[in-house]
């Protein structure tokens, strides 16, 4: 499995399991964690319209721009992240006005789409609030006091 840097790039093969977590990079130093790595991770997921996956020839990460978690950046390897208070979320945020199953970002070769999951302070796109919307590279969304920007960088 391979993973890159979100900022500057660099290829690194990593090791399932093992390398769980969050990563530095050993040229930049850029910290960042992965999602998607375990064993049971689906990385295609069949529905009625379509299937959700990773596009072969896109790298996706997120970045907290604003916010507690500010900083962090995650690279995203399965297709459905889900985003909320608490340690059941795929990306979890330690805010009290972010429900604990705030919303989902869901990618598939076509579009990605951003879902709120009915959490009760709302998802906002550029300050109108959402039930979902389309994500493109460097879309940015609020919840609570937390800002997330999502990127889409091409192979
Ligand atoms: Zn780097």
């Amino acid at each position: 499995m391979f993973v890159d840097c979100p900022r500057c790039q660099t290829k690194y093969l990593l090791e399932k399991a093992d390398e769980e977590g969050e990563f530095q990079c050993m040229k930049c130093s850029e910290r960042f964690m992965v999602i998607g790595l375990q064993d049971d991770a689906p990385t295609q997921i069949s529905r009625k319209d379509k299937t959700l996956l990773i596009p072969e020839n896109k790298r996706i990460y997120v970045e907290i721009v604003k916010g507690s978690e500010s900083g962090k950046a995650y690279q995203i390897l399965k297709p459905i992240v889900t985003i909320g208070r608490g340690s059941q979320a795929d990306i979890p945020l330690s805010d009290a006005s972010i429900s604990r199953k705030h919303c989902v970002i869901e990618i598939s070769p076509e579009r990605t789409v951003l879902r709120d999951l009915g959490s009760t302070n709302g998802t906002y796109v550029s300050g109108q609030r959402i039930d979902f919307a389309y994500l493109e590279d460097r879309s940015e969304f609020d919840l609570g006091n937390t800002r997330i920007r999502f990127l889409e960088i091409s192979k």
